[in-house]
């Protein structure tokens, strides 16, 4: 505390401090005496005076080095320095320290007062000054955390009243945030989320999986489901100086459509191949009832061809409802590059055809996988196919089969059409064909084969994706987890 009429004397009995306090007390101030260091010390510590005139020399001690200490405790307690005889260095000495005055002999009382009223008077100033600066930054600290304040409120109430699911973590992976919905996808009730790690509490294993995979870029969307059926679309999205946060949408009524729609697909394939069969059956024996003009033989032949290619795009459909509907659990050990010689086999002849180069490139050290041998000729089939298919006359092919991390790496490399960027993401959707051929060269096809690819390289827990620059050409990669991994 302050005592605004107190004035401290730390000077050794001296005619000059008689007269020093004899002037104070006639000027109406409070004067109290300290006679050495622990004197001032307390003093000070049980009311700050207005000012402290100090000695130069001070029961034995350095009067300025103890003012520097004062200073330090209390930077901005006025002090006058006296000295005994008057002497300029130390006077610039003083003031260099931060000392409000400077007094030496002859001492007039008018010089006293002058010096102690100015000192004062600095001192009211400086401290009027420091509390007009306190409140205001004060006040508009004040400002701004009520503006944050409020527009934290609104943020708040934006992401709780959103239909998605929002979890904010932090760089622990402890809760930061969860929003009402989140409360309500997991049946959370009342229970506390802030400051909790995720796994204390939330227990799905499609959510926890993808909060501990966050360095992977590539897995940012995810497929959450639960026993009760329900399944959500959840992203992954870091954010930095933060953690992370995972939202997540309700795609139940989608992924419900898909499967009546696989289930249509299904049957309706299912109930054309016997008439397919049937026609085909047909066709062949009309040679056999008599002898054909040229024209019949013709349009035979182009009957059988297209009821052949519907043949295939049924097989396919029905392929993909099985795979689709999980119905292919069949697991052996499986050695690709034995499987991939009968695929090459299989597009040497459209090769040579159009010209094309074929190489591979295997490992040695490549290791087996515990697959469907049949599914894996296929994926193989349709890939290499395709880069033949996709390829101009005199292009290059090259298949290479490598390990990287105990994980089989697939590559399939063409120089052909390439892939527009935009469609990238979609050339493996069921039914997609990209635009990357001009209509005069349009090659057949029905879009269903990367569809394919996916679906078992995913039944076989790998990824598969592509890079594409379209007109430069395309490398499809296929990842596939050893028995070992
Ligand atoms: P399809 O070949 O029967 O059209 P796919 O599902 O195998 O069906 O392929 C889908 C689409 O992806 C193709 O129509 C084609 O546009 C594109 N595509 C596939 N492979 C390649 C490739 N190697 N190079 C360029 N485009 C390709």
């Amino acid at each position: 505390m302050t005592k605004s009429n107190l004035i401290l004397l730390a000077l050794d009995a001296s005619p000059i401090l008689t007269l020093l306090e004899r002037t104070l007390n006639a000027t109406g101030f409070e004067v109290a005496l300290a006679s050495e260091r622990e004197g001032l010390n307390k003093s000070l510590q049980e009311a700050v005076p207005a000012l402290v005139i100090i000695g130069q020399r001070f029961a034995a001690e350095d009067g300025l080095e103890l003012s520097k200490e004062m200073l330090e405790r209390f930077p901005t307690l006025p002090i006058i320095l006296y000295a005994e005889t008057d002497d300029a260095d130390l006077a610039k000495q003083a003031l260099r320290a931060g000392l409000s005055d400077y007094l030496s002999p002859p001492l007039k009382v008018e010089d006293i007062s002058n010096a102690v009223n100015r000192s004062i008077a600095r001192a009211r100033q400086l401290g009027d000054w420091l509390r007009r600066e306190v409140k205001r930054t004060t006040s508009s600290l004040a400002e701004k955390a009520k503006l944050s304040e409020s527009e934290r409120t609104k943020l708040e109430a934006i992401i709780n009243n959103i239909q998605d699911g929002v979890i904010v973590l932090d760089d622990q992976r402890k809760i930061l945030m969860g929003n009402r919905s989140v409360r309500t996808i997991f049946n959370l009730g009342d229970k506390t989320l802030i400051g909790k790690p995720l796994e204390d509490v939330i227990s799905n294993a499609d959510v926890l999986a993808l909060s501990t995979r966050s360095g992977e870029n590539s897995l940012k969307y995810h497929e959450v489901n639960f026993d009760d059926g329900r399944v959500f679309n959840a992203q992954y999205t870091p954010i930095p100086k933060i953690g992370s946060a995972i939202t997540m949408q309700d795609i139940s009524y989608l992924k419900e459509l898909d499967r009546l729609k696989n289930d249509f697909v299904h049957t309706v394939s299912h109930d054309l191949r016997s008439p397919l069969t049937a026609i085909l059956g047909y066709t062949e024996l009309i040679g056999r009832t008599g002898p054909l003009n040229d024209n019949q033989v013709e349009f035979l032949h182009r009957l059988q061809g297209s009821v052949q290619h519907i043949t295939a795009l049924i097989n396919d459909l029905l392929d993909l409802g099985r795979l689709e509907a999980g119905f292919d659990a069949r697991r052996e050990v499986v050695h690709l590059d034995n499987i991939l010689k009968y695929t090459l086999d299989m597009v040497e002849l459209q090769a040579r055809k159009k010209k094309i180069t074929l190489t591979t490139k295997v490992d040695p050290e490549l290791k087996p996988l515990r697959a469907n041998p049949i599914r894996i000729r296929q994926m193989l089939d349709n890939l290499v196919s395709n880069a033949v298919k996709y390829t101009q006359d005199e292009g290059a092919v090259k298949v290479e089969l490598s390990m990287r991390d105990g994980q089989i790496v697939l590559r399939v490399e063409d120089n052909g059409a390439g892939i527009p960027s935009e469609e990238q993401s979609r050339v493996f959707d069921k039914f997609y064909r990209a635009t990357n051929m001009a209509d005069n060269e349009k090659v057949e096809g029905s879009g269903l084969g990367l569809a394919i690819v996916k679906s078992i390289v995913e039944s076989h827990q790998g990824r598969v994706w592509v890079e594409s620059t379209l007109g430069s050409g395309s490398a499809f990669f296929v990842l596939l987890p050893t028995e070992e991994a």
